[in-house]
């Protein structure tokens, strides 16, 4: 279930903070999610607890120093970024990285990697990262982005700290349930156009939020109208919204079913609309307005 996913993610950044608060930082990780979760940035941001010259009391960092700022800019002298080139990251490229690592820091006394798509590496890439792994220059952080741990040799693997982030795009979408729960409920009780569309106002952000909006919502509609005629309670068994069986019923009995047919028109039009390339706010305003 994607909630224990979310708490696992917040146990991933709870340890983040930790390690930049005591400075008991390991000398490398991965961080492995797929390609639904900005790992770059939530590697910056890891950096910049560690880095940081005005760290917040829990760990954080300050998100205004002149550090945090350089890592932000991604011109921080002592913050090597890497990415593959072409299909993999080669040899050259970890040598290259290991020069920089052989300088001392300038500003701090860190020396931090950010290898983007390390589970390209080459195996002789691999191998060469090995040694920097088994003997790190003291303040060394070597932060590997991959999408599947598995792809790196297990040499590497067992000299890291692997923490596995789980899709964004799952919290993305219990957010997004629990908005289209709330849109749908003013919806049916005839609420005004504007407190509606504050309601939806997260389905607004990108069209990927709205698509993923136009699913929960028709999904939500339909146990509405499901809920008319349902005697077992097996919406409530399935426990997909935050309205109980009994409240998801008692909504659909004040508002009648043809309005909730028409709901669901509403819906189907407004993702066509999307899939026509209309502006979100346009294809959702306008569903609302139907
Ligand atoms: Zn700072």
């Amino acid at each position: 279930m994607s909630l224990r996913e979310i708490r696992e993610n917040e146990q991933i950044l709870q340890r983040m903070k930790e390690a930049a608060r005591t400075q008991v930082v390991s000398h490398a990780y991965i961080l492995e999610s797929d390609a639904s979760v900005d790992k770059v940035r939530l590697a910056k941001e890891f950096v910049k607890a560690i880095l940081c010259e005005d760290r917040e009391m829990d760990g954080s960092s300050c998100d205004a120093c002149i550090t945090c700022q350089k890592v932000d800019h991604d011109n921080h002298e002592d913050v090597f970024l890497m990415a593959a080139e072409g299909n993999s990251i080669k040899d050259e490229a970890v040598e290259e990285m290991q020069r920089r690592l052989a300088n001392r820091p300038n500003a701090g006394s860190r020396n931090v990697v950010i290898m983007e798509d390390a589970d390209t590496m080459t195996l002789r890439a691999q191998n060469r990262l090995l040694k920097t792994l088994e003997e790190p220059a003291p303040g060394t952080v070597i932060l590997l982005l991959s999408e599947n741990a598995e792809h790196l040799a297990q040499t590497v693997r067992s000299r890291c700290i692997l923490y596995r982030l789980h899709s964004l795009g799952t919290e993305l979408e219990e957010n997004i349930k629990l908005v289209a729960a709330e849109t749908g409920e003013q919806w049916l009780n005839g609420e005004p156009f504007y407190k509606l569309v504050k309601a939806m106002e997260p389905a607004l952000a990108d069209k990927a939020a709205a698509v993923e909006f136009l699913d929960a919502m028709e999904l939500w509609l339909r146990d509405a109208m499901i809920s008319l005629y349902d005697q077992s309670g097996a919406i409530a068994a399935g426990n997909r919204w935050p309205q109980s069986a009994r409240e998801m019923k008692e909504i659909a009995r004040r508002c009648g079913k043809e309005p909730i047919y028409q709901a669901i028109e509403a819906v189907e039009e407004a993702r066509q609309d999307l899939e026509r390339n209309i502006n979100t706010g346009y294809a959702l305003k306008g569903m609302l307005l139907r």
